[in-house]
């Protein structure tokens, strides 16, 4: 038995080193990696500019706390709000924090501009912000709820991409509204940049903060920075974090200035967030991320794999409903168990991920070259093939 709590459904694989796009069990066999740790290895494993960052911060300084100055802390928050819309940042360990700070924000920014009543945040169903107390009452889930006592309160959740259906909902109390520009764990939904600059619009009128949850779709994914870039707007508040440390933990929440000069001292903090060693990864990150030429080569790749994609789609009728996504964030709604083609694509040396509406997510690492692309595309085929061999025997 183990000793590990028995929350994950593990597939009974375990890898012995990383190198690129590949992952390598203790035998030696080799697994292309299209999930990256669900979208963290964004840089794939072992990295050399990552690994060398990661040895040189390690002979120096690992940790010190938020009491005393971080100067690499300084530096990423800086270089993140001179690439996207921010003017301040928080630095939290991982996924649900960030937009867990995220929401912190979003109430106090009212509760500072004198409308503490003005606390609630509307969501969409099929959404996913992470498994703490309240980013589960965010996502709305009941599966995730279950057993965990009263929801926290303040979430009203819509059906749908409907501007009407959100007017609807705003009431007195409404802070702002929440979601992610791809739904990742919902399965790959893609929100309709239309939507997105309604709903910006429609905040702008009502007074209400747009928080977007980029943990998933940010960091280069989709070929641009932040996938809300595609639909030219920016949002008062977002969540980053997986690709962020390309494997080391890293959160982060980021914010307008107006936003976040509510968030005085003593209203938020992390102890391990924003420390030297993270701080010294995610600096190396960025500068892979946004040298000239870096997002240019993820859209690349992107449309290859989903031009790919589609001619197996065609082929594969019975297997693949609908390829979705935008870059390297792509999902393959299946019409068989999406499980069958994760376990079929695994039999064939390759991992990948399931998702909701019963998804499988490719997530290659942004590194991926031509070559691994048509080799993800040879297996996708190949495992279709014999998915549709094994329904016929
Ligand atoms: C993964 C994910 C989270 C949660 O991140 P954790 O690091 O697991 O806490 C939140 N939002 C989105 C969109 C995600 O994909």
């Amino acid at each position: 038995m183990s000793a590990l709590l028995p929350t994950y459904a593990r597939s009974g694989l375990t890898f012995a080193r990383g190198e690129g796009a590949f992952l390598f069990d203790e035998t030696g066999a080799r697994y292309l990696d299209f999930s990256s740790g669900i979208a963290v290895t964004a840089l794939g494993h072992a990295h050399p500019h990552l690994v060398a960052a990661l040895n040189e911060q390690a002979q120096k300084v690992w940790h010190v706390s938020n009491l005393y100055g971080i100067p690499d802390q300084e530096r990423l928050g800086q270089r993140l709000c001179d690439a996207t819309f921010a003017d301040r940042v928080f630095f939290a360990n991982s996924g649900a924090e960030a937009v867990e700070a995220s929401i912190k924000c979003a109430r106090r920014y009212h509760f500072a501009n004198g409308a503490p009543e003005r606390f609630r945040l509307i969501t969409f169903e099929g959404a996913f912000h992470g498994r703490t107390l309240a980013t589960i009452a965010a996502g709305g889930q009941a599966k995730h709820l279950e057993g965990f006592g009263p929801p926290v309160g303040g979430f009203d959740q819509v059906a749908g991409f409907d501007i009407d259906a959100i007017e609807e909902v705003i009431s007195d109390e409404t802070a702002g509204v929440l979601l992610e520009p791809i739904m990742g764990e919902g399965g790959m939904r893609e929100v309709p940049y239309r939507f997105l600059q309604d709903l910006r619009a429609l905040c702008d009128e009502k007074g209400l903060l747009l928080i977007l949850d980029e943990v998933q779709s940010g960091v280069g994914r989709t070929g641009r920075f932040y996938a809300h870039e595609w639909a030219e707007i920016t949002p008062d508040i977002m969540a980053s974090a997986k690709g962020l440390g390309g494997g080391f933990p890293v959160g982060a929440c980021l914010t307008t200035e107006a936003v976040g000069q509510a968030m005085v001292p003593g209203t938020h903090g992390s102890t391990f967030g924003g420390n030297p060693l993270a701080m010294a990864v995610g600096n190396a990150v960025l500068d892979v991320v946004l040298e000239p030429g870096f997002l240019e080569h993820v859209a690349q790749m992107g449309l290859r794999l989903k031009q790919q994609l589609a001619g197996i789609a065609d082929e594969h009728s019975e297997i693949i409903a609908e390829v979705r996504g935008q870059g390297l964030m792509m999902g393959l709604q299946c019409k068989p168990e999406n499980t069958k083609l994760v376990a079929a694509l695994r039999e064939r040396g390759m991992l990948t991920v399931p998702a909701g509406d019963n998804v499988v997510r490719l997530l290659p690492p942004l590194i991926v070259d031509e070559e691994e692309i048509d080799l993800a595309s040879r297996t996708i085929d190949a495992a279709c093939i014999a998915l549709k061999a094994g329904d016929a025997g």
